[in-house]
């Protein structure tokens, strides 16, 4: 293959510089005005981009979220969970480790004695919600901030995970 030499000109690359400058400052000046914009309250086009200033202010999030999980209570604070495995099953990051034992109430089979979750693992797919025959698990809780700095703490015991309340819906994303 011939290799094209370069002119004089073309070595100096001040058009390919002027030309980059042209679009970063086109894109400075339209996104600056943009922010002025939004701080007078006015409204900002959709070719505009407006940088949220997270974490001060945060985007109203979807109900269709899928965020940290929580195990859903009973009336009496015990564990919705009956302990089938369906979603341990399911989940394809094998990050759910359940323990079943015998329920103290005859009607029902089984409950967790243990029921963790690796989120340090967790590719937050939802199979665990959509499998629940029971509708034990949620995603629900709109935490999305959870890291930790052992992998230890990125395991959510069944406690924690009962602990979790879902989120208060406000407005839609
Ligand atoms: S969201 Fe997906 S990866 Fe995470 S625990 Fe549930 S099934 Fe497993
Ligand atoms: S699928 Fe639901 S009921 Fe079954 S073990 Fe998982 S959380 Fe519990």
């Amino acid at each position: 293959m011939r290799k094209e030499e370069l002119t004089f000109w073309e070595q100096l690359y001040i058009p390919q510089i002027y030309e980059g400058l042209k679009v970063t400052a086109r894109h400075f000046f339209k996104n600056m005005k943009g922010h002025i914009a939004r701080l007078l309250g006015r409204p900002v086009k959709d070719d505009e981009t407006v940088t949220i200033q997270y974490p001060e202010e945060r985007r109203p999030l979807s109900p269709r979220l899928r965020s940290l999980h929580r195990l859903v209570k009973r009336a009496d604070g015990t564990p919705r969970c009956v302990a089938c495995m369906m979603c341990e099953t399911i989940c394809p990051a094998r990050c759910i480790y359940i323990v079943a034992a015998e329920h103290p109430n005859p009607d029902i089979e089984k409950r967790p004695a243990r029921f963790d979750i690796d989120l340090g693992k967790c590719i937050f797919c939802g199979y665990c919600v959509e499998a629940c025959p029971e509708d034990a698990i949620r995603m629900d809780t709109g935490i999305l901030e959870f890291a930790a700095y052992t992998r230890q703490d990125m395991i959510y015991t069944m406690e924690r995970l009962l602990a979790h309340e879902p989120m208060k819906i406000t407005s839609q994303g």
